[in-house]
Order: C-alpha cells, then structure tokens, then sequence
C-alpha cells in the first residue's frame, strides 16, 4: 500500500521528488497525497545564482517548471551557450565551457525535438516556479518551519513515523530523505554515523549592480577567470544584464571558515569586509579590467558557503525511507550537481511505478544499483576538477595549468556530451518479471517467506537503447551490481 508520502525538505531534490512523484504515481494511485515538511518557515532567499545544466532544463521542462519559470521574464534566468574562460594573468581568452553541442543547438530530447543549453538563474526564483508547479499538480502539499527529528517504522510494517521538533508527528508509506547535506534523515534514522566532511574549498560570492560599476564585461553572458589564487565567475544572472553574480572557489582550513556564515548584522559587516580583502587580495592584479573591478569593489555583498560533501558509500535506505540528492550523495559543486538531484527523483519515481506491486525495497535496491555508479564517477570528477582549477599555485604552475585547460576540456568532452544526453525519465530500467512473488504474498501471514526466488527474473524495460559508450559503461557496471545485490536472479540482458 503506498498512499501518503513525506518528503523532508524542500530543496531541489524535495521539489524535484514530489513532482516526478505525483507526475508518475498519481495514474496509478489516484488518492496519493505528497507532504513536504520543510524546516525553514518561508521559502530561504540564500544561495546565490545556480547554474542549470541542458539535463536539469530538460527535466524541468518535463516536470512544467520551465513554464513556470519564464513567468519570471527578465528574472527566468540568463541562457548561457559557454562559459568563456580567461586568463587572469594574460587576459587571454583560454578555453570555452561548451553548453551548445556540435551545431550550436543545445543538447536535445529526440521526441518532442526541443533543444537546451545551459542557464544561470537565482536560486530563489527557481525554487518559487518549482513550488508554482507543486501547486499545479493538486496532491502535492508544503507545509513550512517543521524541523525533522526522528522516524520510527511503525509496529504494523506499513507505515514510518516522523518526528518533529515542535512535537508534531506525521505518518506516511514513504519517506523520502531530501534534506541536504547535513540531512537528520540521513544521521539520525537512515545511515547513523555518516557525517558531512568539510572538502577544503569554499565559495564566496556576491551580487552587484553594472550600474555600480564603470568598466564593460569582457563576456558576452558568462566568464570563469583562471589565477594563481583560484578563479573567480563573473556571471550574469537575468536577461536584462542589471546585475551580476560572482563567485571565487577558494582553499582555505575548516577554523578558518566557520564563522563565516553568521548572519547576525554587525558579524556580517565584518565578515563582508574580510571577505572583499581575501577576494581583492586574490584577483586585484588580474590585467582584465573588469575583473578587477568587481574583485575590489565596496557594493559587492559577499557571503562564504564553505562545502561539505558526504563521503561515498553508505546506506541510502532502509525499508521505506530512502535518501535523494545531497542528503545522499553531496560532493563539490559543478553544474550539473543539481542535474544529479532532479535525475535521483525521476529515477526513483519511475522504478517504484513500475514495481508498484512489490515492497519498496525491492525498488529501492533497483534503484541503489542502477545509481550507485554514476554517482561515484561524478563524485570524483567534481573533485578532480576543483584540485586542478582552485587550489593556489605558484606562477610557473599557473602557467602549466593554464596551457592545460583546452585539453582537459577536450577530454571531458565525451563525458559532458554523456551527462547531457542521459536521460532518467528514459533510461532503462530493470523490470522483475511475473513470475516473482507480489507485495501481496509477502505479507507477514505469507507461506513463502522470501523476497526472491531462485527461478525470478529481472529484465530491462521503459528505456531507450541508444545509450552512448559512457552510459553504455555505467549500466553494464549497474547490471553487475544488480546481479551481485540480488543473488540467485537469472539477469536477461536485452
Ligand atoms: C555554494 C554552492 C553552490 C552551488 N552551485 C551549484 C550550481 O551552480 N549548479 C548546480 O547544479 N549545483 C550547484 N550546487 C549544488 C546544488 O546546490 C545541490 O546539489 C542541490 O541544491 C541539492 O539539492 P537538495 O534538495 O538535495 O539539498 P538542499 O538544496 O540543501 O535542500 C535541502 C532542504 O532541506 C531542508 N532541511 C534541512 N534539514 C531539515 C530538517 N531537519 N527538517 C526539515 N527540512 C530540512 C533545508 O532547509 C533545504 O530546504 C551548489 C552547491 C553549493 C553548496
């Protein structure tokens, strides 16, 4: 039986979750109902401009945010076809961060033929079109300042209790962890002892108005420029080119920055002004003038976000609770990190429909093999990626680092290409045949006793065979993995 669904927060992944959800749940389920409890009591305006990846503008587009997004006009975001990336040191233009694909199109959805780039947009205006479309759908309900303490399972099997801390408790069939990084759902019910580590970096950022300043940008949306002290983006962040966003990926120790994020006003004048010292001192002697200027300018409102990830491995689940997005898989920040939230929900959502008979664990086991991989590829990458382009460095390996640059993009290139073309709501997913026993002969009453049989099947169904080679690696690796997970299964590969 699965009715009602607790979502704990409502970040990205939360909003993703009730909506892919209800998108493939609700034909199946007519009186599903979805409640998110979300900790903070009014949708939080932190967290600066996101950059979105063509997988997350696809899925948006899938799940009716986009709509909802243009609704913003100028605010909807800055499509972004590259990031141009300079050199600070020469001013030369280095490389260009591709979002456009081969003939300049975008990465496309082979059925409806719409094609997508990239898009920067404020955080706050994308999770207010996620919560318009939440509101679209009917089943789906957020309830605000509720801080999750604890879930008990239930005596009868059937149902989890969650816990909050104003003492307030709701039940559901499925309980879905999307609480970030620091995720209680995570440390306290699911995985207990799976801390966040603090990865090293942080990132400091501010917005600013061009009018405040006097030199024009040397880009034409988006620019990333290269230093022996870190890079610094310099971004806009809506259509009409008012303001800009700007962000330096800087290392520095965990003391060093844990104070950094009080919000109290007079703590937070001073950590604005030590912040502008640590990011002049890093980009003031950049020859690009823009650059320059925005490093040393007094208008730029700069707040430090040091990054924790949480580290690979772990449970993700228990019998009806499981983890999604940064609660289950943080790691250092690129663009397509969010992608890699919304692909968990539409996954998931997609392999509990269509094991809608079976206990849930049975799909969230599907699930766990068939991401598992994927993640952890990411998971490195990103880190790679930030060793090599963030931490400080002497002048000749700068200039090593920046003849670098072309290359490593070239070389990734296949693996961007991959990311962007996979697509969750496609993808394959392994199918148990008829033959294995329903959820309703497991009941605790049922004769058979185990899960699986000897004789079960799973086969592969409801995807797309054109996987590229990337993809085409990972699933083998899921399949092994399957295979290993749930022994005794005889795998078809189609
Ligand atoms: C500084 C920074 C910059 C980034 N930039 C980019 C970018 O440009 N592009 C990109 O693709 N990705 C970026 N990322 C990564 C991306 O933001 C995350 O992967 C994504 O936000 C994960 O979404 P989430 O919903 O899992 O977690 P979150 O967005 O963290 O949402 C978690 C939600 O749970 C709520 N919550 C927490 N605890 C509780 C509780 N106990 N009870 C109830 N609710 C709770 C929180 O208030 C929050 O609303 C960035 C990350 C960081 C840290």
């Amino acid at each position: 039986m699965l009715r009602d669904i607790i979502i704990i927060g409502s970040g990205l992944s939360g909003l993703s979750a009730a909506l892919a959800f209800s998108h493939y749940l609700t034909p199946l389920i007519p009186d599903l109902r979805i409640t998110i409890f979300e900790l903070h009591p009014v949708p939080s305006t932190s967290g600066g401009a996101l950059s979105l990846s063509p997988v997350a503008l696809r899925h948006f587009d899938h799940l009716g945010i986009l709509d909802e997004l243009e609704e913003y006009g100028p605010e909807s975001g800055v499509d972004v076809d590259a990031v141009e990336i300079f050199s600070s040191r020469t001013g030369k233009p280095i490389s260009n961060l591709d979002f456009s694909g081969k003939q300049g199109l975008g990465y496309g959805d082979a059925e409806t033929g719409k094609r997508y780039r990239a898009r920067r947009v404020m955080r706050i205006n994308l999770s207010l079109a996620m919560m318009a479309a939440t509101e679209k759908r009917g089943n789906i309900k957020i309830v605000f300042g509720k801080k999750f303490l604890k879930a008990v399972q239930l005596e009868d099997e059937n149902r989890i209790e969650v816990h909050f801390q104003d003492g307030a408790r709701a039940t559901g069939h499925l309980l879905l962890g999307c609480d970030g990084v620091w995720s209680a759902t995570r440390r306290k019910f699911i995985d207990p002892g799976r801390d966040a580590k603090y990865t090293g970096f942080s990132l400091v950022q501010g917005t600013v108005k061009t009018t405040s300043l006097k030199v024009n940008p040397h880009f034409r949306n988006s620019s990333m420029n290269l230093s022996k002290n870190g890079s610094l983006l310099i971004t806009f962040h809506e259509k009409q080119h008012q303001e800009i966003f700007t962000s330096a990926m800087v290392e520095c120790r965990e003391e060093s920055v844990k104070d950094h994020t009080d919000m109290v006003k007079w703590k937070r004048d001073m950590i604005n002004d030590s912040l502008r010292n640590e990011i002049s001192s890093r980009f003031k002697d950049s020859v690009i003038p823009f650059v320059r200027e925005v490093a040393t300018s007094p208008e730029v409102d700069w707040m430090m976000y040091p990054i924790y990830q949480v580290p690979l491995g772990g449970n993700w689940y228990t019998k009806r609770a499981i983890l999604l997005g940064d609660a289950a898989h943080a790691m250092l920040p690129r663009d397509e990190s969010a992608a890699y939230a919304i692909d968990d929900a539409i996954l998931l959502a997609r392999i509990v429909s269509n094991h809608i008979d079976y206990p849930l664990e049975t799909s969230f086991q599907i699930y766990d093999s068939l991401r598992r991989t994927d993640i952890a590829h990411a998971f490195k990458d990103s880190a790679k990626l930030w060793q090599r382009r963030n931490t400080d460095a002497g002048p000749i390996e700068t200039w090593f680092r920046e003849r670098l640059v072309p290359f490593q993009i070239k070389h990734e290139l296949v693996s961007r290409k991959a990311a962007f073309e996979y697509d969750a709501s496609k993808a394959a997913i392994p199918s148990l045949s008829r033959s294995l026993t329903p959820l309703s002969s497991l009941r605790p009453d049922s004769k058979s006793g185990s899960s699986f049989s000897s004789h079960d099947t799973i086969t592969s169904s409801g995807g797309s065979s054109s996987h590229n080679g990337h993809l085409r690696t990972h699933s083998s690796c899921a399949q092994a993995e399957m295979t290993k997970l749930m022994s005794g299964l005889v795998v078809n590969e189609k």
